[in-house]
């Protein structure tokens, strides 16, 4: 590759790992007004709650991705993300099934994350970035892990949410 191509190969990772930064702050903000509400699956308030400390660690991954990179995370990328996640995770207290609502935003967001890390993946194989792989894939890892975990636990929260339904009313959904 050229310089300019080099270059150019290197703006774009740089901008994908700090795109990847906000969303995993994102994420935390997602999960933690999750956390704050649910009361009464306590299965899924641990796996949650173990995803936050992932995501904690994903975040530091990044973030010496880019210290390596001479770069900084981007703290308005950031803010705006923080707040969209908090958003996200209010407007489905609303729903009567909130606790089903979340947890397909959930599933989705996870296969969102799981894309970025393989786009990130790309580019970093590619341009040669070739320190970043590792932390990478382990982060790629822990999504993969926490997509199949909410993809198999799906029908027994719905079950959960059901049999609650029918015996207390509205205190299942969350
Ligand atoms: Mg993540
Ligand atoms: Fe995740």
């Amino acid at each position: 590759m050229s310089d300019t191509r080099n270059e150019k190969a290197r703006t774009l990772f740089v901008s994908g790992l700090r795109d990847a930064h906000a969303l995993e702050n994102q994420a935390l903000s997602i999960m933690n007004r999750q956390l704050e509400r649910l009361e009464h699956y306590p299965d899924l308030s641990a796996r949650l709650n173990a995803h936050v400390g992932e995501t904690k660690g994903q975040i530091q991954r990044l973030e010496s991705i880019l210290d390596g990179l001479g770069e900084s995370h981007s703290s308005m990328k950031d803010a705006a993300m923080s707040l969209t996640g908090n958003m996200a995770a209010l407007a489905h207290t609303v729903a009567g099934d909130e606790v089903l609502k979340n947890s397909f935003a959930d599933l989705a967001f996870e296969n969102f994350e799981i894309a970025s890390y393989k786009a990130l993946l790309t580019m970093a194989e590619d341009g040669g970035f070739t320190s970043a792989t590792s932390p990478l894939q382990a982060t790629l890892r822990e999504e993969e892990a926490m997509s199949g975990w909410l993809s198999e636990n799906i029908p027994l929260i719905t079950r959960r949410y059901m049999a609650l339904y029918q015996s207390t009313g509205s205190d299942a959904k969350r």
